[in-house]
């Protein structure tokens, strides 16, 4: 459930009454420097969602058909998408236990001549093993492309999420940490990358020359409106953070004596953004994990089920060598993660999980 108690309305009033409702308009790059400035990334560039900026990220790093991109399996499925959309292969990797971040050890197995770049993801918010991550694509000589969609201000060892890879992308997804309503983002210290990207995204046009298109490029653009909204999103993404640890402190304390349900974690040195508080259940299976949400549900508590590998779907099936996913991924509920939920909702969350398990 998104917040929009700052400047959302200040802002978008100013859209209206200014007559500047389309993708030029100072919010754009008031939004983008903000952004990358927040970060401490030389470059930001909006775009109109996460998967086109996935995508134009993809093509700028020079993706070509027949081309290897590793992902996790365990993932949203823009991630997998935006890899064929450049008529790529995504390379499903196992996921740690608990983290269900790649796991590093079945990453370097899965690399190949035909790999040209690994796409780490931050589930849930926790970043993925970026130091090790990194180190294997130097020593293979390919680019690396951080899916940090759900998680705006997590950090590793001090540095945030978004900066520490050849390119990065968030988005801003109305149940994402930070909204634009639909909206995206591409980050990158890379100059050259930025300008390319900067090009794809609006239609291929040569910056210094109007009308003139030198290659098949995509109307990818965030409005004016968007940027708005992001930047009066921006303002408070901070406040945002510290109420997303605290409300895991509340679950943490209320839950620390479940024997049946193992809690998230944050490994040391990493700064979880809590997107969503996942729990898992110890032993049973999917039957029993939908069962407890259902229970859940006529109490009144919404709840979500992690993803579903991408492994197990239609356009991508395999099976065998994901042990972890197809373990954990079926035993993960995710409780309610929003700004919106006070000390005593949490609580009765936490008595009911623990009632009903
Ligand atoms: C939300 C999300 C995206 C895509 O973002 P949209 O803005 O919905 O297009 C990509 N990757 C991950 C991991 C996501 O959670």
């Amino acid at each position: 459930m998104p917040v929009l108690s700052g400047n959302e309305r200040k802002y978008v009033l100013d859209c209206l009454d200014s007559n500047w409702i389309s993708s030029i308009g100072s919010y754009i790059s008031k939004f983008e420097d903000q952004f990358a400035k927040y970060l401490g990334v030389k470059h930001a560039i909006s775009t109109n969602n996460g998967t086109t900026a996935l995508h134009v990220a993809l093509l700028a790093l020079g993706v070509k058909p027949g081309d290897e991109v590793i992902i996790p399996t365990v993932t949203y499925i823009a991630t997998a998408n935006a890899v064929s959309y450049c008529g790529a292969i995504p390379v499903l990797v196992d996921v740690d236990p608990v983290q269900l971040n790649i796991s590093v050890t079945d990453l370097w197995a899965a690399i190949t001549d035909r790999t040209v770049g690994i796409i780490p993801v931050h589930l849930y918010g926790h970043p993925a093993c970026m130091p090790e991550i990194l180190e294997m694509a130097r020593a293979k000589g390919i680019w690396v492309l951080e899916d940090a969609a759900e998680a705006h201000g997590a950090e590793v060892a001090g540095t945030k999420v978004g900066t520490l890879a050849d390119c990065s992308i968030f988005s801003f997804f109305g149940n994402k940490i930070i909204t634009t309503g639909e909206g995206g983002m591409v980050t990158t210290n890379d100059d050259s990358l930025a300008s390319k990207i900067r090009l794809l995204k609006g239609q291929g046009m040569d910056p210094n020359r109007r009308y003139w298109f030198p290659e098949i490029g995509y109307n990818y653009r965030m409005t004016n409106i968007q940027a708005a909204i992001g930047l009066a999103q921006l303002e408070k993404l901070d406040e945002a953070l510290e109420y997303r640890q605290e409300l895991a402190r509340w679950y943490n304390e209320g839950l620390k004596d479940v024997p049946e349900i193992v809690l998230p974690t944050s490994l040391d040195g990493y700064k979880h953004a809590y997107w969503m508080y996942t729990i898992y259940l110890k032993n049973g299976d999917e039957v029993t994990r939908d069962a407890l949400m259902q229970n859940l549900a006529n109490k009144g508590i919404e709840t979500r089920p992690v993803f579903y590998p991408m492994h197990a779907m239609p356009p991508y099936k395999q099976s065998g060598k994901f042990p972890n996913a197809d373990y954990w991924a079926y035993r993960g509920i995710n409780l309610p993660t929003h700004q919106a939920l006070s000390k005593d909702e949490v609580q009765y969350i936490c008595s009911a999980v623990s009632s009903l398990v």
